[in-house]
C-alpha cells in the first residue's frame, strides 16, 4: 500500500482536494459549504447540536471519512453509515466503545448529544472474527439545522488510495486474494497483469474499492456513501 505521503481527500461541498490534515480549516472556509448552512438556517425546524467527527480506519491511515453528525442521531445511525460507505461484507455484528476496544461498550440506542463532548474518541469494532477497527474523535462542534434531512452528512473522504501493478508498476485496480490469504502479498495488479494472472483458487481478483476492509472477510465493496 502506498504509504508516506500527506492522505488527501475531497471535499462533499465544493469538490476541491484537500489534504488530510486541513479539512476543518478547509470546512471552515468552504463557500459551498457555507451556502448549505445558510440554506439550511432558512428553512423550519429546529436548530440542535451538529458534531464533526473525524472518523479513522485503525492502522490505515489513508482511509479517513469527516461526518457531521446531529445531536439527535444515534450510534445505530453512525454504524449503518460505517456499515455502507467501508465495512459491510456479511452482516457481522458491531460495537462501540469508550476508552479502547476492550473499554466500556456504548449502547447503539445512545446519542450523539449523549455521547459526545471535547476529546471523546469512541472505538467502533465491525466483526469479532476478522475484525475492522475505527476511531471515531470529536474535532468540533456548532449549533445548527442540519444541512440534509438524513441524520449524518459527509463532509469530506479520502481519496481512493493509488495501488501500483505488482508486475509492471503501472496502476492497478484489481486485488488477487490468493496473493493476500496463500503468500502475504498486496497483490495489486493492473488490468492487463489481472488477464495473465495465474492464481484463481479464491476466484477472479476483485476489483479495489474505496475502503479499509478490502481484502478482508469477503468484502468487495461497493464502499459508496448511503446518502
Ligand atoms: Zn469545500
Ligand atoms: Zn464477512
Ligand atoms: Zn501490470
Ligand atoms: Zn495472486
Amino acid at each position: 500500500m502506498s504509504q508516506g505521503k500527506q492522505s488527501k481527500g475531497k471535499c462533499a461541498y465544493c469538490g476541491q482536494e484537500i489534504a488530510k490534515n486541513a479539512v476543518a480549516k478547509h470546512l471552515g472556509v468552504c463557500a459551498q459549504r457555507q451556502e448549505a448552512i445558510a440554506k439550511a438556517e432558512g428553512k423550519k425546524g429546529e436548530a440542535e447540536a451538529l458534531y464533526h467527527l473525524r472518523i479513522q480506519a485503525v492502522g490505515l491511515n489513508q482511509f479517513w471519512l469527516d461526518l457531521e453528525m446531529r445531536g439527535s442521531a444515534t450510534l445505530k445511525d453512525l454504524d449503518s453509515y460505517l456499515r455502507a460507505i467501508w465495512l459491510e461484507c456479511c452482516g457481522h455484528l458491531s460495537k462501540f466503545s469508550l476508552g479502547g476496544w476492550q473499554g466500556n461498550e456504548i449502547p447503539k440506542n445512545r446519542s450523539a448529544d449523549e455521547i459526545f463532548e471535547p476529546g471523546v474518541e469512541l472505538t467502533h469494532i465491525y466483526d469479532f472474527g476478522t475484525s475492522s477497527f475505527t476511531l471515531i474523535k470529536m474535532i468540533g462542534t456548532r449549533k445548527g439545522k442540519p444541512t440534509g434531512s438524513w441524520p449524518i452528512a459527509l463532509m469530506a473522504r479520502n481519496l481512493m488510495p493509488e495501488y501500483e501493478c505488482i508486475k509492471c508498476k503501472q496502476p492497478a485496480i484489481w486485488l488477487c486474494i490468493e496473493c493476500l490469504i496463500e503468500e502475504n502479498i498486496w497483490g495489486t495488479l493492473c488490468d492487463e497483469h489481472a488477464e495473465t494472472h495465474p492464481h484463481d483458487n479464491y476466484g477472479e481478483p476483485i476489483k479495489v474499492v474505496n475502503s479499509p476492509r478490502l481484502g478482508l472477510c469477503g468484502y468487495t465493496g461497493p464502499a459508496e456513501p448511503p446518502y
